[in-house]
């Protein structure tokens, strides 16, 4: 999409610092990194969240993040990492082509758990109910 960063970046209009490459996928890393390391695996065809993009190009997406995750570990040192995906503004997406985040930790390092909440009475049996009819 001619109007996409990430598809500017794709098509090296943008330069970025790129880690990966295949048919599929493209993989960099993040400008503004949590910790060293911090990348982005993106498919290279334009959706604008994961529930826009085929089956096809988020299982070589995640094929990538586990190839890609390991080796970013050895190369930063970092012990752990977090695989996430922004889907919609209220989740914090800035960029509306699908990526995925590899996010390498270190203990302490600072970087916040989502809080936990609780259920009330019945809760999550009537919200198991209401998601599985919707399937
Ligand atoms: P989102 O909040 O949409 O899940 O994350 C978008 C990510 O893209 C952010 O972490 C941001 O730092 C990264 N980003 C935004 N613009 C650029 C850019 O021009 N180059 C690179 N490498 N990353 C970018
Ligand atoms: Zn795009």
């Amino acid at each position: 999409m001619s109007d996409c960063l990430f598809c500017k970046i794709i098509a090296g209009d943008i330069p970025s610092a790129k880690l990966y490459e295949d048919e599929r996928v493209f993989a960099f890393l993040d400008i503004n990194p949590v910790n060293p390391g911090h990348a982005l695996v993106i498919p290279k065809a334009h959706a604008e969240d994961l529930n826009g993009t085929s089956d096809e190009d988020a299982a070589a997406v995640i094929r990538t993040v586990k190839k890609l995750g390991p080796k970013i570990l050895e190369a930063t040192g970092a012990t752990a990492y977090n695989v996430m995906s922004n889907v919609g503004a209220d989740a914090g997406q800035i960029i509306f082509h699908t990526h995925v985040h590899i996010v390498p930790r270190k203990a302490g390092d600072g970087f916040k758990h989502w809080t936990q909440g609780k259920y009330g009475d019945g809760e999550m049996a009537s919200l198991c109910s209401k998601v599985q009819s919707l399937l």
